[in-house]
């Protein structure tokens, strides 16, 4: 009962706010014309992800001349556990920035810029969802950060699809170590088998077309590692959805900063 009235307090403390405090860049705080904007400059530094890409993994085609499989090399020879998977841009410069911040330094700003990100670059597969669930964290970590990004991801797309989220169906089962300077292999190797489905969301899963919701994919362990265990719950199937992707074909000014991932 109490739930909607803060809310409304919420919201309405926000409304004020933006009336009083000027736009700014979301990223370098440059004065903008709306709130929730890039200035031009920041924009000019997101490298989005647009057609073509690999069909399977979503990272970028830049040689693809539109004859033979949609696919990159890795997806081919390599499929992942999921189906499709999405990002908005390639990870790095500005859009790296404002995931550490979202991530880690809990600034939430840049949400509403990461919903409409994902909303374009995941059409597809918000259309095609049926319910849509976050990468958990373990309980000791989101005590740590009092909250999981994923989950805000996960909450906001689907009040702007309409699309059900399940927020609590996965849960970490085991405390992996950080994915930071782990390569492929060490990287599925943590994430084995260290999800697992609520006993009492199975339901919520089983014949459903799941979209799993991340900040960031890495090298696609941890999704497959959560795709793997909403698949032995009984999901028809997992599609993933991320802000960003590491790629290696990054371009080169994407590389500054360190990687904190
Ligand atoms: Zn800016």
């Amino acid at each position: 009962m109490f739930k909607p009235v803060a809310r409304f307090a919420a919201e309405s403390l926000r409304y004020s706010a933006e009336l009083i405090l000027p736009p700014v860049c979301v990223s370098c705080a440059a004065p903008v014309t709306r709130h929730n904007l890039l200035c031009a400059k920041c924009w000019g530094g997101l490298v989005p992800i647009t057609a073509p890409y690999c069909g399977r993994l979503g990272i970028p085609l830049p040689g693809y001349d539109g004859s033979g499989p949609h696919l990159s090399v890795q997806g081919f020879a390599d499929p992942p556990i999921f189906d499709r998977a999405r990002a908005a841009c390639v990870y790095g410069g500005v859009i790296r920035k404002l995931v550490v911040r979202f991530k880690f330094e809990d600034r939430h700003e840049p949400l509403p810029l990461f919903l409409r990100l994902m909303r374009d670059a995941g059409r597809d597969l918000l259309a095609d969802a049926d319910i849509i669930v976050p990468v958990p964290l373990h309980r000791f970590r989101l005590l740590q950060r009092r909250f999981n990004q994923s989950a805000l991801l996960a909450q906001g797309l689907s009040r702007a699809s309409g699309v059900p989220a399940s927020v609590m169906a996965l849960k970490r089962t085991k405390r992996t170590k950080a994915q930071v300077g782990l390569q492929h292999d060490a990287r599925r190797a943590n994430v084995a088998e260290a999800f697992a489905i609520s006993a009492d969301r199975r339901r919520a899963v089983a014949g459903k077309r799941v979209l799993l919701v991340d900040d960031v994919i890495t090298t696609g362990a941890t999704a497959n590692a959560c795709a793997a265990a909403l698949l032995a719950a009984g999901a028809r199937a997992v599609d993933v959805l991320a802000v960003a992707l590491v790629w290696r074909g990054a371009p080169a000014f994407l590389d500054e900063g360190e990687d904190v991932l």
